[in-house]
């Protein structure tokens, strides 16, 4: 048994408070995520695609010139508005595309024949590939990969892990030892960064309940919309509610809207 790669974002993790200090603890698990991670990371790869399509739409609107000269040459006018952005979706689909090349090696799947140009097709089958072979993918070996980062991200370039790296007009390239748990913990990362790209704020939800350890009305659902987080945690204590212990608690929150005298 080891913890949960996601460390203290584990959706099943427990907190203790001993002389006044928290302790997060991961969930316990024999594979790199726990079951309820696992699960997270099923929908991420379901909504995936569908946000890479929206940046792409996104990104199409603001480099369409609206009145400006035609600009000649290649007849292709990408005035790089927002490089951030364009830079984005091109490491999006070169790690979602890496680790399908991957599955489909161990899993002794057919290559992909038609066009590896990475696209909202490739990364649509890339992601279902990954979703349906999600045990395959978590159980990978270390691999050498071949990440890039624009330059201003260059400083999250791990340079004890990284045998090469080599920095190329705008980019540093670098070939990196990844596994299943680090496939898992980039597809998150990918997944939290598209929905801040398109402005998602999550809503989180404030209760009336006070918190069963601390007796302090300080808990916060935070919002589940893209099915990252469905628990009840206090901002006081850090106490978390999961599982029976959420249902339990967003019963008691029911019955105190319906009757708030009650209490
Ligand atoms: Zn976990
Ligand atoms: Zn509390």
């Amino acid at each position: 048994m080891r913890e949960c790669a996601r460390g203290e974002h584990c959706a099943a993790r427990t907190t203790t408070v001993q002389d006044g200090r928290i302790t997060v603890h991961p969930a316990r698990t024999y594979r790199p995520f726990c079951d309820p991670d696992v699960a997270r990371l099923r929908s991420v790869l379901t909504d995936l695609p569908r946000r890479y399509a929206e940046l792409c739409a996104r990104l199409g609107e603001r480099s369409r010139p609206a009145d400006g000269p035609r600009v000649s040459g290649g007849g292709r006018s990408t005035i790089p508005l927002n490089l951030g952005h364009e830079a984005f979706l091109r490491e999006l689909a070169t790690i979602v595309l890496s680790w399908e090349e991957t599955v489909r090696t161990t899993a002794r799947l057919a290559p992909v024949t038609v066009s590896r140009h990475p696209g909202r097709a490739a990364v649509s089958r890339a992601c279902a590939t990954l979703r349906a072979h999600i045990e395959v993918l978590l159980s990978c070996p270390p691999t050498p990969m071949l990440r890039t980062l624009d330059l201003a991200r260059a400083e999250t370039v791990p340079d004890a892990e990284a045998d090469t790296a080599w920095v190329h007009a705008g980019w540093i390239g670098a070939v990196v030892e990844l596994d299943g748990a680090a496939a898992g913990i980039e597809l998150f990362n990918l997944h939290h960064r598209a929905l801040a790209r398109l402005g998602w704020t999550p809503q989180h939800h404030d209760l009336r309940t006070p918190c069963w350890d601390c007796d302090l009305p300080r808990l916060r659902r935070w919002d589940g919309t893209a099915g990252l987080s469905d628990h009840v945690e206090c901002r006081e204590c850090g106490s978390q509610y999961v599982g029976e212990r959420l249902r339990l608690l967003m019963a008691a929150e029911e019955q105190l809207a319906r009757n708030p005298k009650a209490s």
